[in-house]
């Protein structure tokens, strides 16, 4: 069994810097967990703790049953794949692949098999005789994961293994490392800073900012139930809008407002708000641009959550528009439409907000309130 334990782990580094603040996770057998946030947050620093390549200054560290806090790095049964593949310049792909498992003193003919089985898997068995210097980048990328999957270690540790690829090769072997994920059943955990791979690859994500983790769940719960707005901003393209404001009762319903319009909140979420004693006061509005809507249909269905704002600048994807708008708040807020409408920068439109997809924050501690 492979599960990773993190008990209260506390990286402080000899400046008096403290890098990763109690971080507490049990990271499941054969889960794909991703460490994400932005840079300096210290998801390397605790990929690098799980590997052995960094002591830990507090907390325990299990990996099977197993605490490894003092074993050394190459005792741990785990492999871990760089950013920069760091791969031999003078060794063939074979040799690459081969040499972890010769120090290790395998035989050559498990050696032989192992490598050959990695590179069929990885496809990349007519390219065993090249040096890398004659392969592409995700040909290298390919040879780095095929050097840790010959280990065959209960653990994969991947720090941001995809950023040195080209946007469309990334997606391509973010596919891929899921596939072999599936095929290899076996634990991963992998750093990026990039949230669509978060979101695409992860069973489980944990969100950090400032050594600290800000929340840990599913893909879908982390979109849908972000727990702050560090969180809610951090994850989807492109980013949610906040917006200040305040929350105020009118004839029995409960209204949030801000600078050019006011919305109605539904029933079920404003009792939510009255119960916590939020009515009255300054609250933020997140809404994500999906959630703004200029179907007729909906404008006609949705009075209570429209607001009439004027385009400053559209941006056509082709499939869709991102409309900035200004009109509702201080900031322009951004809307993600169908592109079947082409608007024009100046137009003056009407737009409405799928309320129930709407998140308060608190003003203060930037928590979720509801
Ligand atoms: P990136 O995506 O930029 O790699 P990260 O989230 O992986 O960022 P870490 O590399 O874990 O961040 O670094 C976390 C913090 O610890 C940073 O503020 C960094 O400057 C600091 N840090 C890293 N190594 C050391 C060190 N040896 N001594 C002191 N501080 C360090």
């Amino acid at each position: 069994m492979a599960q990773v334990r993190l008990n209260h782990v506390f990286k402080r580094y000899n400046n008096g810097f403290t890098a990763v603040k109690d971080f507490h996770l049990d990271i499941k057998d054969k889960e794909f967990l991703v460490l994400v946030g932005p840079s300096g947050c210290g998801k390397s620093t605790t990929l690098r703790m799980i590997a052995g390549l960094e002591d830990i200054s507090e907390g325990e560290l299990y990996i099977g049953d197993r605490l490894v806090n003092d074993v050394p790095p190459k005792d741990r049964d785990i492999a871990m794949v760089f950013q920069s593949y760091a791969l031999y310049p003078h060794m063939t792909v074979y040799e690459n692949m081969a040499f972890g498992l010769k120090l290790r003193k395998f035989k050559k003919e498990e050696i032989k098999e192992r490598v050959h089985e990695a590179a069929r898997i990885l496809d990349i068995e007519h390219l065993l005789d090249r040096k890398p210097k004659q392969l592409s980048g995700g040909q290298r990328q390919r040879v780095a994961l095929g050097r840790a999957i010959v280990r065959e270690p209960q653990v994969f540790l991947m720090d941001e293994p995809l950023s040195n690829l080209d946007a469309k090769l990334r997606v391509q072997m973010r596919t891929e490392i899921s596939k072999l994920h599936q095929r290899l059943e076996t634990t991963i955990i992998y750093v990026t800073h990039d949230q669509t791979e978060a979101m695409t690859m992860g069973d489980r994500i944990v969100v950090m900012r400032d050594g600290v983790i800000q929340q840990v769940d599913t893909p879908t719960e982390i979109y849908n139930k972000p727990a702050n707005m560090f969180v809610a901003g951090f994850i989807g393209s492109p980013s949610m809008n906040f917006v200040e404001g305040s929350l105020i009762e009118e004839s029995g319903d409960v209204y949030f407002t801000t600078t050019g319009a006011k919305v109605k909140i539904p029933a079920g979420k404003a009792s939510g708000l009255r119960e916590q004693g939020y009515v009255g006061k300054e609250v933020v509005f997140g809404i994500r641009p999906e959630a703004v809507h200029d179907e007729p249909v909906f404008l006609e269905a949705s009075p209570d959550s429209a607001f009439e704002g004027k385009v400053e600048v559209a941006e056509n994807m082709g499939a869709e528009m991102y409309l900035y708008m200004s009109g509702f708040g201080e900031k322009w807020l951004t809307a993600r439409v169908n592109a079947r409408t082409q608007y024009a920068p100046g137009a003056r439109i009407k737009l409405a907000f799928d309320m129930n997809k709407a998140h308060i924050f608190d003003k203060e501690t930037e928590k979720t309130v509801l």
